[in-house]
Order: structure tokens, then C-alpha cells, then sequence
């Protein structure tokens, strides 16, 4: 194998370490640190999401709560249960499970999370900063392929950037993200005519697309350090978007899927509740 492999589990298991440690302090100052997550109804990977962020939260220090409702339950109520939760000051951080049923608006639940609790960084002030580079609570996906990077030791200053995929909730931020770290940028989407030309230009390529192993080998520039932020089911495993077997052989750093981008996220969300507990003191 040629590439180096970029070990997200490793990586993960510092920023847990690291998260702990902050946790231990903040206990001994007589804050505890608490996650809460609003799940409406019972789509079943939504229920496991839950559970393990459960899992991981505790490990960590955090305390956790789910506000489990049922699939039936009013948008008004969902609503008022986030609010009751924005002025609950023992509660630090709120994430809404997706997808909510087809009678809930999204939009309006997301912006009613507090942009000081909104641990997934959906809020549109969040969104915002994003672009102004101002400090904020920041989409947890997207901030993993930027730290995959930075942990393995690799420049991004002055490289050419080329992100596969606009989607809200990891490309398009990341655009911005990563923009703010001095790379030079390409974003390439479904019309963009002649894909590869433009992930062989590329220093970093990072893949947020959601189709299996569509970046092939003779797409990627000899060297450069590939980032698979995709998810995809088949044969009853995941994959990535990178064709990684061929990739790694061309590649000079590269992150595999399972075991890569999304090894970091749940440690990122519990980041972002001390982020959050930060801003929120600013703001007393
Ligand atoms: P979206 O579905 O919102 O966006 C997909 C993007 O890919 C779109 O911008 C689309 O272009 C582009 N695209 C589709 N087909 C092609 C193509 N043939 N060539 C070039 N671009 C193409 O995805 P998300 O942003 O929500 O997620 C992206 C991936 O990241 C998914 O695989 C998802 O599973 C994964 N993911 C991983 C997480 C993790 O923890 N690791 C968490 C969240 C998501 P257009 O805009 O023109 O339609």
C-alpha cells in the first residue's frame, strides 16, 4: 500500500481524551456538563444514533437526557419542549435527531434551538459564521475532514482543496471551513462537467457525495491526501465514495470508511457542548 492511512478511530480516541479532560474541569468548578436530544417517533437508526451518543456521552462524563416523543406529537409541542430546554440552564448543548415526521417543519425546529445549544451547528446564525469566520457551533462532519487532516500533521495552508459535493451538511460547509484554513478551494457538484479534471488538480480531495466508490483511482493526483467523508451501504457493510483499494495505491494519505471521517463525529458533538458552555458564559 502506498498512502498512508489516516487512522480516524486514533484520532477520535485523542479529541475523547482531550473532551474528558475539559469535562473534569468544568466538574470541578460544579458545572456537569449535560446533552440533550429531542427524537420524534421511532425511525430505527435514529433510535440507535441516540443510544450510542448516550453511550459515548456518559463515558465521557456528560450528563444525557432524551426527550424520546412519539411520532404523533404536534410541531407546537416539539417546539415548546425546546424552549423549555433553551432557558434550562443545567442543559448545555440540544441536538434534534433527523428525520423528523413529514408533519414537523424542520426548518422551524431548527431555528428555535438556541445558536448557544445548537451542538450540530444547523441554526442559521451558526450557518453564518460559517461565512463570517466568526466563532460559533460548527457542523460536526465537516470539522472531522478538517481535523483528519491537521492531526495527521498535514498542511492546508496554501493547498488546492477540492471538495466533491455541496450537500448543507457537509460539503458546502466545509467550502467555507476549510477556506478559513488558507486553502485554495474548487467545489464540484453533479453539473460539473469533467469531474476527474478537477480532483486530479487536487492537493486534498475531500468526498462528500453519498454514491460508492465514484472517486477511482485515476482520478486523484499522485500523493495527495484523500478524505472520504461518504457513507454507503452495500452488502450489508459501508463504504466510502473513494474507490479506496485502487485509491490507496495513489494516494499519499488517506482516510478509510469505516474507520475515517465518521470515527470522529460524536466526539466533535460532546466538543461542541464545551464550545457551547464557552459562548454561553461570553454571553452572561
Ligand atoms: P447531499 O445528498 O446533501 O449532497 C450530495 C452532493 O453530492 C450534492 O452536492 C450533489 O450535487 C453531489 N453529487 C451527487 N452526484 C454527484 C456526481 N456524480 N458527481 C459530483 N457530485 C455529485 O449529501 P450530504 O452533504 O448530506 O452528505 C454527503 C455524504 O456524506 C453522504 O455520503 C453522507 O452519507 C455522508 N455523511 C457522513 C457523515 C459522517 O458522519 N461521516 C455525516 C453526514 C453525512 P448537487 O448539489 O448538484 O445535487
Amino acid at each position: 500500500m502506498a498512502a498512508n492511512l489516516i487512522d480516524g478511530k486514533a484520532i477520535a480516541a485523542t479529541i475523547r481524551e482531550e473532551v474528558a479532560a475539559e469535562v473534569s474541569k468544568l466538574k470541578e468548578e460544579g458545572i456537569s456538563p449535560k446533552l440533550a436530544v429531542v427524537l420524534v417517533g421511532d425511525d430505527p437508526a435514529s433510535v440507535v444514533y441516540a443510544n450510542s451518543k448516550k453511550n459515548a456521552g456518559t463515558k465521557l462524563g456528560f450528563e444525557f437526557e432524551l426527550f424520546h416523543l412519539p411520532g404523533s406529537t404536534q410541531e407546537e409541542e416539539v417546539i415548546a419542549l425546546i424552549e423549555k430546554l433553551n432557558g434550562d440552564e443545567t442543559v448545555h448543548g440540544i441536538m434534534v435527531e433527523l428525520p423528523l415526521p413529514k408533519h414537523i417543519s424542520k426548518e422551524r425546529v431548527m431555528k428555535t434551538v438556541s445558536p448557544l445549544k445548537d451542538v450540530d451547528g444547523v441554526h442559521p446564525i451558526n450557518r453564518g459564521y460559517i461565512l463570517s469566520g466568526e466563532e460559533g457551533l460548527f457542523p460536526a462532519t465537516p470539522e472531522s475532514c478538517i481535523e483528519v487532516i491537521k492531526r495527521s500533521g498535514l498542511p492546508i495552508a496554501g493547498k488546492h482543496a477540492v471538495i466533491v459535493g455541496r450537500g448543507e451538511t457537509v460539503g458546502k460547509p466545509l467550502v467555507f471551513m476549510i477556506l478559513k484554513e488558507n486553502a485554495t478551494v474548487t467545489v464540484c457538484h453533479s453539473r460539473t462537467p469533467d469531474l476527474a479534471y478537477h480532483t486530479r488538480q487536487a492537493d486534498i480531495l475531500i468526498a462528500a457525495v453519498g454514491k460508492a466508490k465514484m472517486i477511482k483511482a485515476d482520478m486523484i493526483k499522485p500523493g495527495a491526501v484523500v478524505v472520504d467523508a461518504g457513507i454507503n451501504e452495500i452488502d450489508g457493510g459501508i463504504c466510502g465514495d473513494v474507490d479506496f483499494e485502487a485509491a490507496k495505491e495513489v494516494a499519499g494519505w488517506i482516510t478509510p470508511v469505516p474507520g475515517g471521517v465518521g470515527s470522529l463525529t460524536t466526539a466533535l458533538i460532546y466538543r461542541n457542548v464545551l464550545k457551547g458552555i464557552r459562548l454561553q458564559r461570553q454571553q452572561q
